[in-house]
């Protein structure tokens, strides 16, 4: 086989890890089937409900040996315990045992591609991620009926694993997670639930990869770039060697953590605040340690992550408590839950989209269905009583909207008799940042959020590789719709940040602060780099810079010339940086 193959996807959790590729899982496949004599009957259903039984003791196990600081949301095992018991799943096994005569292994099979078949007509990526839960759950009840079936817990040297088909939890728990350097998938979106439990243990994962078994075998060197997306098979000895020297920029970046306790100034005097971005209270921690001036970005739908019911208000107050505590009054921007797309709660009653993305999303449900609007203002106003925070509204289009959704946190301000707090708009649509000077007089500050502004100005899925091409930050047009705004917000004085990825890849500072950005919120992981590039930067010097933009026309023509920007300000310091992305 080829050597030095790069395969691109679609980065899931950040990090890279290389090890021998170990292919987990297997596909539910229609296999022959198996018949049973009718006095086996009995035992063939007493066969299930023993695996059944062992499944739950194990899932229980997994829950009670779960690291508690472990950042993820132990729910999901309760939901398998909760299929496990399911009549409907239970029924249906134990029926195609009794009434066809099968096997126990052939009855679950055929159930679960029943189940999955009906979960993926409905097309909707939650009824994707439930058709996945119940593979999970299959597969591990048919394992328990093979002695040695090949499932390994343990690993001789580092591995990456390969799973060609639905990534599930199983994927990460049933192996020894340090030696699990990174995860290579077919499927599974940054908000499955394999990638919330991955992202937990720090594990990288590149899913949205096809013909996994076409290009790479078992035993091969794999190399997992999940800050780009990239996966090399059987590298080159080069390839190796530039990501390890890169992992000696963890050194440096921990000088840089050390240094950037404090806030950072560019080299005329600009004040340059960088804030993180987090979406559950343990980030906080992280912020912290990075040097955070405080939260640009609080993603507050993984509070609902897994759970089968939207939290009461008073779990909710607990969520955005933790954060507030842990701040230390420093200011925190809580974002109201961005659900829709592709973050559908399992709870909610979400009707089939042909295009969710470009569908009931965040306020627009929100102005719909104001008992989960009105229940998450009151928990974050109760929480934050005595702490700095202000309140963010994703996906706003029109301003009428926005009058609307203000006038909701108002109602229930004075229900509760507390102040109305300062309220913002996330700027990611294309219709909304283009009108920005009309929201100005009704808005107390903003943030622009790139991630999905760039999706819908170019149309182009931000989770589709196969457009990834016209997916790009420095697209010239697209540029010049981010320096109008950020001059509109600064005229006028209005606060204004950048809390898309953007914002935090450290080939964009330079050019951040000449279009005139003095807010960045970033992963928490990039803060003190950020900050690093901004002390080398002259404010004054990046502005008449950035004035070329104007003159480029193309996004080959404007990547090279940020590089030489780049060079000609940050000069001597460029070099030094641990910036793990070429600059
Ligand atoms: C964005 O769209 O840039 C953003 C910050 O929100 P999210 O990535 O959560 O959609
Ligand atoms: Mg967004």
């Amino acid at each position: 086989m080829k050597k030095d193959l790069k395969l691109s996807g679609i980065p899931v959790v950040s990090g890279w890890g290389t090890g021998k590729a170990y292919f987990v899982g297997r596909v539910v496949p229609h296999t022959s089937t198996v018949s049973i004599a009718r006095q086996d009957l009995g035992s063939e259903i007493m066969r299930f409900n023993e695996i059944r039984e062992r499944a739950k003791e194990e899932y229980r196990q997994h829950l009670n040996g779960m690291d508690k600081s472990a950042q993820f949301d132990v729910s999901i095992l309760n939901i398998y315990e909760h299929i496990l018991d399911d009549p409907a799943f239970i029924g249906q096994v134990v029926e195609t045992i009794s009434t066809k005569l099968y096997d126990v292994e052939t009855a679950i099979r055929l159930v679960s591609n029943d189940f999955i078949k009906r979960f993926d007509a409905a097309g909707t990526s939650y009824f994707r991620e439930r058709a996945s839960d119940i593979v999970e759950i299959c597969e591990r009840l048919i394992s328990y009926l093979y002695a040695g079936d090949g499932r390994t817990t343990k690993f001789m040297e580092p591995v990456v694993l390969i799973v060609s088909r639905t990534f599930t939890p199983s994927d990460i728990l049933t192996y020894e997670k340090s030696k699990v350097q990174a995860v290579v998938t077919t499927s599974g979106g940054k908000t499955s639930h394999a990638a919330i439990l991955a992202r937990s243990y720090n594990i990288p994962v590149v899913s949205g990869i096809s013909h996994l078994t076409e290009n790479i075998s078992p035993g091969d060197t794999v190399l997992v770039d999940a800050n780009h997306g990239l996966v090399y098979v059987r590298p080159s000895a080069a390839i190796i060697t530039r990501y390890r020297n890169m992992a000696t920029d963890e050194n440096a970046l921990e000088e840089l953590r050390k240094k950037w306790q404090r806030p950072v100034y560019t080299r005329d005097g600009v004040k340059i605040e960088i804030l993180a971005n987090i979406s559950l209270p343990d980030d906080v921690d992280m912020a912290n340690e990075y040097g955070a001036d405080g939260i640009g970005l609080v993603r507050t739908e993984y509070l609902l992550s897994n759970r089968k019911e939207m939290p009461p208000v008073d779990v909710q107050v607990e969520y955005y408590d933790a954060i507030f505590k842990k701040l230390n009054k420093k200011h925190c921007v809580v974002r109201l839950m961005d659900i829709g797309g592709d973050k559908v709660p399992q709870f909610f009653d979400m009707p089939p989209e042909f295009n969710p993305f470009m569908g009931w999303r965040a306020i627009r449900i929100f102005l719909e269905r104001r008992e989960y609007f009105e229940a998450q203002v009151e928990a974050i106003m109760r929480a934050g009583q005595s702490y700095s925070y202000s309140i963010m509204i994703p996906m706003v289009t029109t301003l009428q909207e926005w009058i609307d959704a203000k006038s909701v946190i108002a109602g229930v301000a004075s229900r509760l008799g507390m102040e109305m707090p300062k309220c913002g708009v996330l700027f990611e649509v294309p219709l909304a940042i283009l009108g920005m000077p009309m929201f100005i007089k009704e808005i107390d500050f903003a943030s622009i959020g790139t991630n999905d502004l760039i999706q819908y100005l170019s149309a182009a899925d931000r989770n589709n590789a196969k457009v990834n091409y016209l997916y790009n930050p420095v697209e010239p047009v697209f540029l010049r719709i981010i320096r109008d705004a950020i001059k509109t917000a600064n005229d006028s004085g209005m606060p204004l940040s950048i809390c898309g990825e953007m914002a935090g890849n450290p080939a964009h500072t330079v050019l951040l602060v000449g279009l005139g950005l003095r807010r960045f919120s970033v992963i928490p992981r990039n803060i003190s780099l950020i900050k690093e590039i901004v002390s080398h930067i002259s404010y004054m010097e990046a502005a008449e810079s950035i004035s070329h933009i104007d003159a480029i026309d193309s996004t080959d023509d404007m990547s090279r010339w940020l590089k030489s920007l780049n060079k000609r300000l940050l000069g001597d310091a460029l070099p030094k940086l641990p910036l793990g992305v070429e600059v």
